[in-house]
């Protein structure tokens, strides 16, 4: 039972603690409608100043970082107290654009890997809400083959100096600092001669630029480092054993999207995005309600969803007995990322050329007030696969599956053990 549960940190039950924070969230944090929330725009700085008034409320309450320890601004306590948290916040504004990649990666990696120094003051700083990070691990040649990265950090003197390219960095122009991967050695193969840094994103040498997407979203940031220079307390874990750090990042990253991190505050959907798409509703406002085709395809997505949510239990429950290794998170990745196509397919099916007509400001498809946000499924279907790519690729997830999972032979890698300056690769 969890209401027995207690923490070496407190001898508050888990049961008390959940009713300490029921009164004061009624008290201190606005209150939203669960099923209709007001969502935050990565793209927009007032999103982030919001999440930041928010988590600084959290953190003055009492209830910021439950997960993480105290010497760095958390209440050191249990995940069955950050559980019963999340149950009581459903009906409160949280600021849940901050759990990724902010606490449940970049703040999980530096607690697991960071010196005492960056834990004190980075992790303090984001759970304080003073501070964002970012992850700055993708490179214009490729984010898929992590351990090829090109971004070179060289030492001169006491100083780093870094030269090279990031992009796809999720909400980066919003960061206040950056894991960023780097190769220290290139005379060593690719996974040997890597280091993570810790960057603060308003030093002299980098130039941000925001990407502009399909969708019109300006989300994801790229950077060009030119001379950037950084001393040795930038960085992480040690020199040259930068993949330990990112392959540890890769686990929170996994954990985080499975929805299986102790380190999120609050677990409504960030987005709408998020949210499954209504497909009866859609239905229904197209007048199809009673068509046996669309009930067909509106029920095959439903289902999806079900096995979904039965998937997610049954894989974290395994995980939890061994009866499956930590890597079968990566089911739970893929499956996550199929059924949000088939839902997103499905729904743009339903609303047909409702779904991308833009009749203007103002004005809906027939006059039916019920129309009006048809055309947020043709917006959404543009950012469909999103899912499937960012956090490692759907291909790479069934490379995770097939190799580690089921124990199929290692696909051939012509650049094993081959010190890095002697691969071949495009020239940049
Ligand atoms: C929503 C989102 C958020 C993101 N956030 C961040 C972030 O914050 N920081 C960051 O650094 N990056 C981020 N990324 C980038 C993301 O990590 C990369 O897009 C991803 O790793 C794939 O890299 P790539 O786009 O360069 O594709 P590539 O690596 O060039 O791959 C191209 C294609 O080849 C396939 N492929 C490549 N290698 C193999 C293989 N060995 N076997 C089979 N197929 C293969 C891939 O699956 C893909 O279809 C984000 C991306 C998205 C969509």
């Amino acid at each position: 039972m969890t209401d027995t549960v207690t923490s070496t940190e407190t001898t508050e039950s888990v049961a008390d603690f959940a009713a300490r924070a029921r009164a004061w969230l009624a008290d201190n944090m606005p209150q939203i409608d669960p099923d209709n929330p007001p969502f935050s725009v990565r793209a927009d700085q007032v999103s982030w100043d919001r999440a930041k008034e928010l988590q600084k409320r959290l953190y003055e309450g009492g209830f910021a970082g439950i997960c993480f320890p105290r010497e760095y601004g958390g209440l050191g306590l249990d995940y069955a107290y950050q559980r019963a948290f999340n149950a009581e916040c459903r009906s409160y504004e949280m600021p849940l654009i901050l759990n990724v990649p902010t606490f449940t990666i970049c703040a999980a990696t530096i607690l697991d890997m960071g010196t005492e120094e960056q834990k004190r003051e980075r992790i303090s700083a984001a759970v304080r809400g003073d501070e964002i990070l970012c992850q700055l691990l993708s490179e214009p040649s490729g984010g898929s083959d992590l351990a090829g990265v090109i971004t070179r950090a060289d030492k001169q003197g006491d100083k780093w100096v870094i030269n090279g390219a990031k992009t796809w960095s999720t909400s980066a122009f919003a960061a206040d600092y950056g894991l960023l991967l780097a190769r220290t050695d290139w005379t060593v193969p690719k996974h040997e001669g890597l280091t993570m840094f810790l960057v603060p994103l308003d030093a002299p040498g980098i130039t941000m630029r925001r990407i502009k997407e399909v969708n019109g979203n300006e989300e994801f940031c790229e950077e060009f480092f030119d001379g950037l220079e950084l001393g040795d307390d930038a960085v992480v874990g040690e020199v040259n054993k930068g993949w330990e750090v990112a392959t540890q990042q890769l686990h929170h990253e996994r954990r985080a999207v499975g929805g299986g991190s102790e380190f999120a505050s609050g677990t409504a959907a960030e987005n709408a995005n998020e949210m499954p798409p209504d497909h009866v509703g859609l239905a229904e406002a197209t007048g199809q309600g009673d068509d046996p085709r669309i009930q067909d395809l509106a029920g095959r997505a439903l289902t999806r969803r079900i096995v979904k949510e039965q998937l997610i239990d049954h894989v974290f429950r395994s995980i939890g007995t061994g009866a499956l290794p930590p890597n079968a998170g990566t089911l739970i990745r893929l499956f996550h990322a199929e059924t949000t196509e088939l839902e997103v397919d499905t729904a743009l099916a339903i609303a047909g050329t409702a779904g991308v007509i833009d009749e203007g400001p103002g004005k809906d498809l027939n006059g039916a007030p019920e129309l009006e946000g048809l055309l947020d499924i043709g917006v959404r279907y543009l950012s469909r696969q999103t899912g499937s790519i960012g956090g490692g690729t759907s291909e790479m997830a069934r490379n995770v599956i097939g190799e580690r999972i089921l124990g199929f032979p290692r696909e051939l890698a012509a650049d094993k053990g081959v010190p890095f300056n002697q691969v071949k690769r495009n020239k940049s």
